[in-house]
């Protein structure tokens, strides 16, 4: 089997194929950043200058174009991710996922009701085909949803009424806790080789969602926040709700930052937040309730277009 970092130079080198003599902008995710020597010195042996950008990225959701402008780069190189579901930039980016193989133990899958639909992340789809085959040999019904984000489950919906469950298969439950499903959820953890139960951690997730909402209903004063990142800006979405909102009496203001953390918007004296950016920055702990775009608009009972949730 080859290495991980010989899988990402053979990916870099497909998707640069005939790129020389450029000015790439290098962008990788933080758990691969120990092999950007290795990958560095492949883009330089090819005769491209590489700048590194070495703020944290998380997503494709994440591309700095205004930086790469700045340093007159030509293109920026993305790894570790596609590109991203909605549409961010004009600029040239060139999107390597990193393929991470995969063992599935079938027979850790006897227990999963019959039809089951199989979602994962970037990293694994080259391998749906395993899961899809373990699970085959585990006598079950595979259904291929495909590929989920922390933010995006449209993969799980196109097959969720045709399954008994849902299967993803990847590390941790960052991404199956963004699903919204009467479905059970298990979760193949390709770390522990162990198959987990998730049905209540997502349930748990829903709820907290709705305290979340019945709390912001009652606040007075109201911080926006608006992240710069280009897949997660919406400056549009904001403004709307802002106006909305002081149009029912509340007070709002617009907190706009690149990156958005508890302490650059604590000590504001806002009663609660909304967040029109990665909808996961809500699993974090403010210090006061945080409620994403789409659930503020939910509380405000206004299901109409008068507020946008995209940009
Ligand atoms: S918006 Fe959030 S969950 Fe979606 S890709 Fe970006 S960082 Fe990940």
């Amino acid at each position: 089997m080859p290495s991980l970092i010989d899988e990402m130079i053979d990916g870099i080198a497909s998707a640069l194929d005939g790129v020389h003599g450029k000015r790439l902008f290098l962008q990788i995710p933080e758990g691969l950043k120990t092999y950007t020597k290795r990958i560095v010195s492949f883009l330089e042996g090819a005769g491209n200058d590489v700048f590194v950008y070495v703020t944290p990225c998380f997503g494709a959701c994440d591309i700095p174009v205004d930086e790469a402008k700045l340093l007159g780069a030509d293109m920026i190189v993305h790894l570790g991710h596609n590109k991203f579901y909605k549409h961010v930039t004009d600029f040239p980016v060139v999107y390597v996922p990193i393929s991470i193989p995969i063992d599935v133990d079938d027979k850790k899958l006897h227990s999963l009701p019959k039809r089951v639909g199989i979602l994962t992340t970037v990293q694994h789809l080259k391998y749906i085909d395993k899961i899809k085959d373990a699970l085959l040999r585990a006598g079950k019904q595979p259904i291929v949803g495909g590929q989920i984000l922390g933010c995006w489950t449209e993969n799980a919906k196109k097959i969720e009424h045709g399954v008994d469950c849902f299967l993803y298969v990847g590390s941790g439950t960052f991404h199956p806790t963004a699903l919204r499903t009467e479905k059970p959820v298990f979760v193949y953890d390709v770390e522990k080789n162990e198959l987990i139960d998730a049905s209540d951690l997502v349930r748990r997730e829903e709820m907290k969602r709705y305290a979340r909402i019945e709390k912001f209903r009652s606040c007075k004063s109201v911080g926006i926040l608006v992240s710069t990142k280009l897949g997660q800006f919406n400056i549009t979405g904001a403004i709307a709700l802002k106006n909305e909102l002081e149009s029912r009496g509340k007070k709002a203001f617009i907190f706009v930052s690149n990156i958005i953390k508890k302490e650059y918007v604590m000590g504001m004296g806002v009663d609660c937040l909304v967040n029109t950016a990665c909808p996961r920055i809500v699993d974090d702990d403010f210090g006061v309730p945080i409620v994403n775009l789409e659930d503020a608009i939910l509380a405000m009972g206004d299901e109409n277009e008068s507020v946008e949730k995209r940009r």
